[in-house]
C-alpha cells in the first residue's frame, strides 16, 4: 500500500478546493429548496455520483478522486446534496443488478436527485434480524400486492420511490424467501407517518402499505433473491466515504481542542486537566488507526475490489469514535455543551454534528448515538466482524438443562 497522493491527485485535489471556495454556500442551508438548489451545484460541476458510469451520468471517477471530494468537503464542513440513501445505495444496487430498462428509468433522476429514495428494510419487528421481515408481496399476474408496514424510514415523507425487502415465499427459509423491488411511495394505499424524535427533528417516518399494486417489471434481479441483493447494498451503506469520516474527525478534533483551551471552570482550562489531556491523545491516535483503517479499504477499491464485511470494521470503528469525541466535547462544555436549538456560537464555538451540518452540541451529541445504530447496530458489526472476517463459530448454543447439570456440585 503507497500512502503517498501522486502529482495528480494532488493537482484534483487543488481544483476541487477551489471550486468548494468559490461555490459552497455562505448562509446555513435551512430549506429543502435550498438544498436542492446546492445538490444541483455539486451535480453540475461533476462531484455526484463521480464514480458511476459516464452513460448514467457520472464520470467514472477512480475511487481515490472520489475520496478526495469527500474528503475536502467534509474538512469545510459543507452540506451534503440530496438523496444520500439514492446515490449511496439504490443507485449502486440497480447498477449492479438492474435491468437496462430500471437503469436507463432510473439512475439519471436520482443522480440529479429530481426523484428522491428511500430505504424500506427495517421493521417493528426486524431490524437486526432483518431477514424475518415479514411485509409481503404477493404475485397477481404481473404485478405484486404489497401489504405490511416498515419503520425507520430515512427521509421517508420526503421519498418518491423506495427501495425495498419483501417477503415473496412464506414457506421458504426466511433468507430465501425474500424479494428487493422498487417502490413508488406516490401510489394509492401508501401512507407515511412522519415521527417525531426526542430533538425535535423528524428524519423518519413509518410507511403503511395496504394492497399496494407494484408492477412486476420494479423486481430487481430473480424473485427470492433479494437477501443477496440486500447484502451488495448494505456493504455500501456501512463502507462509503471513510475517507470523509477522517477529515470530519479531525475538524471536530481542532473544535475539542479549542474547547478545551479556551473554556475555564474554576479558573482552569481543561487543556490543563493531565486527564482531558490525555483523553485528547487517545482520540488523536484513534483518528489515526481510523486514517489508516481508510486508506487500506480505498487501496481495495482501487484495485477493483468491492467493499465486504471489513466495511463493517469502518462502520464501527467511526461511529463509536464518533460517541467517544462528542461525549468528551460535551465534558469539556460543561452546561454550555446542554443548550439545545440553534444558537450555540455564544463562546465563538459553533457546535458542529458528525455529517455536514452544524446545530447545538446536544443535538451532536445525541446523533452520535444514532449512528451506532442506523446501518446495523455495533453489536451487529461485531458479529459480522466476529464470524466473516476472524472465521468464528456462527453461533454457540448451550443447553441450559445441560448447564444446570453441570453446575450441580456432585456432577
Ligand atoms: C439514524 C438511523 C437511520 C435509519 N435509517 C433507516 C432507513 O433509512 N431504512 C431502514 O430500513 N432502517 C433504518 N434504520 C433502522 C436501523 O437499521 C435499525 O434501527 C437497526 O438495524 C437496529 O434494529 P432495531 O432498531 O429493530 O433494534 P433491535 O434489532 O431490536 O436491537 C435492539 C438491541 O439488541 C441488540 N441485538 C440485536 N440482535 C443482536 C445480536 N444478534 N447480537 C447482539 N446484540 C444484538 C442490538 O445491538 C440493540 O442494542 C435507521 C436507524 C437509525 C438509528
Amino acid at each position: 500500500m503507497d500512502l503517498r497522493y501522486t502529482p495528480e491527485d494532488e493537482a484534483f485535489r487543488q481544483e476541487v478546493r477551489s471550486w468548494l471556495a468559490a461555490n459552497v454556500p455562505t448562509q446555513k442551508i435551512r430549506t429543502m429548496e435550498e438544498r436542492q438548489a446546492w445538490h444541483r451545484k455539486l451535480y453540475d460541476a461533476g462531484y455526484i455520483g463521480m464514480g458511476w458510469p459516464k452513460e448514467y451520468g457520472g464520470r467514472e471517477a477512480r475511487p481515490m478522486e472520489q475520496a478526495i471530494v469527500a474528503e475536502e468537503m467534509a474538512r469545510i464542513n459543507a452540506p451534503a446534496g440530496v438523496n444520500g440513501l439514492g446515490i449511496g445505495i439504490v443507485g449502486p444496487t440497480l447498477i449492479h443488478h438492474g435491468t437496462n430498462d430500471q437503469k436507463q428509468r432510473f439512475l439519471k433522476n436520482i443522480l440529479s436527485g429530481e426523484e428522491l429514495w428511500c430505504q424500506l428494510y427495517s421493521e417493528p419487528n426486524s431490524g437486526s434480524d432483518l431477514a424475518s421481515l415479514q411485509c409481503r408481496a404477493e404475485i397477481d399476474g404481473d404485478t405484486f400486492i404489497v401489504n405490511g408496514q416498515k419503520i425507520w424510514t430515512s427521509g421517508g415523507h420526503h421519498s418518491d420511490w423506495g427501495l425495498m425487502l419483501t417477503r415473496t415465499d412464506p414457506r421458504a427459509q426466511k433468507h430465501d424467501g425474500i424479494s428487493c423491488m422498487l417502490v413508488d411511495l406516490r401510489s394509492e394505499g401508501v401512507e407515511a407517518r412522519p415521527l417525531k424524535q426526542i430533538n425535535g427533528d423528524t428524519g423518519f417516518s413509518e410507511i403503511f402499505f395496504s394492497n399496494v399494486v407494484v408492477p412486476a417489471d420494479n423486481l430487481i434481479g430473480e424473485l427470492n433473491t433479494g437477501w443477496r441483493i440486500a447484502q451488495t447494498t448494505l456493504s455500501y451503506e456501512r463502507g462509503g466515504s471513510l475517507m470523509a469520516a477522517v477529515s470530519q474527525n479531525q475538524r471536530i478534533f481542532g473544535r475539542l481542542v479549542d474547547a478545551a483551551t479556551s473554556l475555564q471552570k474554576d479558573g482552569k482550562r481543561a487543556i490543563d486537566d493531565p486527564n482531558i489531556r490525555r483523553r485528547i491523545g487517545e482520540i488523536y491516535r484513534e483518528i489515526e488507526v481510523l486514517r489508516y483503517a481508510a486508506l487500506r479499504i480505498l487501496s481495495r477499491l482501487e484495485k477493483g475490489q468491492r467493499p465486504g464485511p471489513e466495511s463493517s470494521v469502518a462502520k464501527l470503528h467511526r461511529s463509536e469514535l464518533n460517541k467517544r469525541v462528542q461525549n468528551l466535547i460535551n465534558e469539556i462544555m460543561g452546561p454550555y455543551g446542554l443548550v439545545a436549538g440553534d444558537a450555540p456560537d455564544t463562546l465563538g464555538l459553533e457546535a458542529d454534528v458528525s455529517y455536514g451540518e452544524s446545530g447545538s452540541w446536544a443535538h451532536a451529541l445525541a446523533a452520535s448515538y444514532s449512528g451506532t445504530i442506523a446501518a446495523g447496530t455495533s453489536e451487529v458489526q461485531k458479529n459480522i466482524l466476529g464470524e466473516r472476517v476472524l472465521g468464528m463459530p456462527k453461533e454457540i448454543r448451550v443447553d441450559r438443562l445441560q448447564l444446570a447439570e453441570a453446575a450441580k456440585p456432585n456432577a
